[in-house]
């Protein structure tokens, strides 16, 4: 959470006025030539997003995932599994739900503070604007305070808290009101006596979890940057008070580490040090992951030392005794936390910008997404150069060999040519053909969509081949460019 009305960094970039705003890094010198229209439009044209409930006009900032956008994104969540769970001994899996006990919501702060500063305009569009980026541009331009879109008077800015509300049971009456939730981490801390007394953990440990969180924005946009339904990978990592600070230090370190070994570039991520002036009511220290997006330095991912605000809090409105004792040194303590908190539609975002490329090959225009094999939705295509002579069959004979062992796709229509643009598009590392020679010697061809490289490999040795080229070190092509 890090919404409150003084925060300042509540400066999102909006549908309607991205440009140059956020990041608060003033003008961004850099010019990336990958475009958000460019992202967009490739999303759709090869089924990963759609707009959310298309045939009716749409639900704005809302979106839908297709194939291969689900399989991109639980990749992506996958990475995050493997990162924080099966590659270490100090953290467990949650999964809590969505709806919970509404006093959580008062004990975390989110009832009285989880807002945005909202104006209305006064004069023709009667558009709905946050107050804070207005007074930004406001500031920026010296000028009077203005609607942007129509120039008509603005009227006085009103604190809008961004929960969803909903009522439990069939009568709709404030006793049953109830939220979804704007973030997963308040499951995990209704939870941490749970976790301790079954899961045999102690301190120095955490608890992970990816659900959907829900805010009402008042400006989304720029794609899946910023919606009002979305994901959240979220971890909350308990620990002595003593040792919050380095804890923090670590996860900053393992967290940038997670998007540069998936092949982010280094040189698009930052960590950026929150100011004593914005930051939120339960930090001692936060700081963001930001990317380099096509509308400029954006957060990917918050990572904050929340000390022992929430376990405090939720004791005092529970009645729940949420400390430690430490048998070792006898001593009780309520943990601090320190929280990694990501965003999975973010972080999908991201590494499609950052593989997505264009470049001329033969004098045609090849678009491609030189994903990290382990993020690719498909890993291997198979495709028969012709569909006779026997082709198609030991083509599929191979596939169903290579799909036991990881995504791989089957494509026999069209030109091979576009069937690798195809495949090239929605990054699919490595193309499998099956032509005249393989009937012959049973080898097949076996193409590199990033070096465009083809190497002839035994038919029966490809398996093994792409296992080992799967679990291999990759580095971007692209950091070479
Ligand atoms: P912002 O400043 O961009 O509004 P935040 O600081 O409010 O983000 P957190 O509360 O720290 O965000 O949430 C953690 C992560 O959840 C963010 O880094 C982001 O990846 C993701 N996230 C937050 N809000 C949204 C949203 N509206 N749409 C998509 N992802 C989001």
């Amino acid at each position: 959470m890090a919404k409150t009305s003084q925060n300042p960094r509540n400066l999102t970039p909006t549908a309607e006025s991205a440009a140059g705003r956020d990041g608060q890094h003033g003008d961004n010198p850099y010019v990336e030539p990958v475009t958000m229209e460019k992202i967009v439009a490739l999303c759709k044209r090869r089924g990963f997003i759609f707009q959310s409930s298309e045939i009716y006009g749409g639900l704005a900032s809302t979106y839908d995932y297709g194939h291969y956008g689900v399989l991109l994104k639980n990749n992506v969540k996958a990475e995050w599994w493997r990162a924080n769970i099966q590659e270490r001994d100090d953290m467990v899996a949650l999964d809590a739900a969505i709806l919970m006990h509404p006093r959580t919501w008062e004990a975390s702060g989110h009832v009285e503070g989880f807002t945005d500063p909202l104006v209305q305009c006064l004069g023709k569009c009667k558009k709905r604007w946050r107050a804070d980026h207005i007074a930004e541009d406001h500031d920026a331009a010296n000028g009077e305070l203005r609607c942007p879109e129509c120039g008509g008077e603005l009227g006085d800015a009103r604190q809008f808290n961004l929960m969803f509300e909903t009522y439990m049971g069939p009568v709709r009456e404030d006793a049953n009101r109830i939220f979804l939730r704007p973030e997963t981490a308040q499951g995990i801390f209704v939870n941490f006596k749970n976790v301790l007394q079954f899961s045999r953990r102690k301190p120095p440990f955490g608890i992970a979890q990816i659900g959907k969180a829900f805010r009402n924005e008042i400006t989304p946009g720029n794609f899946i940057f910023r919606t009002r339904e979305f994901e959240q990978m979220e971890i909350e990592f308990f620990v002595p008070p003593p040792e919050a600070e380095q804890w923090y230090q670590h996860w900053m370190d393992a967290r940038m580490r997670w998007y540069t070994d998936l092949g982010i570039r280094p040189d698009h991520l930052q960590l950026r040090k929150h100011g004593e002036d914005e930051l939120s009511h339960y930090s001692a220290a936060t700081s963001d992951v930001e990317y380099l997006f096509p509308m400029g330095w954006s957060e990917l991912e918050g990572i904050a030392n929340r000390t022992d605000f929430d376990l405090r809090r939720h004791a005092e409105f529970s009645g729940e005794d949420l400390s430690y004792f430490d048998q070792a040194t006898q001593e009780r303590y309520v943990p601090y936390v320190i929280e990694p908190s990501a965003g999975a539609d973010r972080g999908t975002l991201a590494f499609m910008v950052d593989a997505y490329d264009e470049e001329e090959v033969a004098g045609r225009k090849r678009t491609l997404l030189r994903l990290h094999p382990r993020l690719a939705p498909v890993k291997v295509a198979v495709l028969p150069l012709v569909s006779r002579e026997g082709m198609p069959e030991k083509a599929r004979a191979i596939y169903e060999e290579l799909r036991q062992v990881m995504p791989a796709e089957f494509d026999e229509g069209g030109s091979i040519g576009k069937r690798y643009r195809r495949q090239d598009e929605i990054g699919t590392p490595w193309g499998i053909t099956i032509d005249g020679q393989t009937m012959e010697d049973d080898t097949v061809t076996l193409r590199d969509r990033d070096t465009l490289e083809q190497t002839r490999v035994p038919a029966a040795a490809v398996a093994d081949d792409l296992l080992q080229r799967l679990t291999a070190d990759w580095r971007s092509p692209k950091l070479d460019e």
